[in-house]
């Protein structure tokens, strides 16, 4: 059965960057398993593995622009020391749950401090970095009415 759109894709994966770092894997872990065409994998990777079926091992390349999208300045901001409570550690690639445009939650991480300074960016991880995926395609099954009306497995 080839992924398409509706099916349910368990796959292997690992994540690398473009100098060959690996960022994640489910490597030693239990597979992926996602509905296809309903956003649930980045849409570079989605539209590049239609098609494919149980067994089936490529590498597939995804340029930033299909994945988490490219780095946004508007996003790196200063703010004062004094933000943070005085106990938190801050340094550099320390993280910490602030609330983005609309009260959702993001994940923002200090790039450097400054004297009072701290630099903040709040950026996806992976904004701008171009992806490299090895992927194992394990199985494929049509979906349940239920799943596909959820949009994701159960
Ligand atoms: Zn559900």
């Amino acid at each position: 059965m080839e992924i398409e759109k509706d099916r349910v894709v368990t796959l292997h994966y690992t994540l690398r960057g473009a100098d060959g770092n690996v960022l994640d894997s489910s490597e030693g872990k239990d597979p992926l398993s996602y509905l296809h065409g309903h956003g649930n994998l980045i849409p570079g990777l989605e539209t590049r593995i239609v098609g494919k079926t149980a067994d089936d091992e490529m590498e597939v390349q995804v340029p930033f622009a299909e994945a988490y999208g490219a780095v946004d300045p508007e996003k790196k901001f200063e703010v004062p020391r004094t933000q943070f409570p005085p106990e938190a550690e801050i340094v550099p690639g320390s993280q910490f749950r602030a609330e983005g445009e609309g009260g959702t939650p993001v994940v923002v991480r200090v790039e450097a401090v400054e004297g009072d300074k701290v630099k903040i960016d709040a950026n996806h991880p992976l904004a701008g970095v171009d992806l490299n995926f090895a992927v194992k395609v394990v199985g494929v099954r049509e979906a349940s009415a239920e799943e596909i009306e959820h949009g994701h497995v159960h």
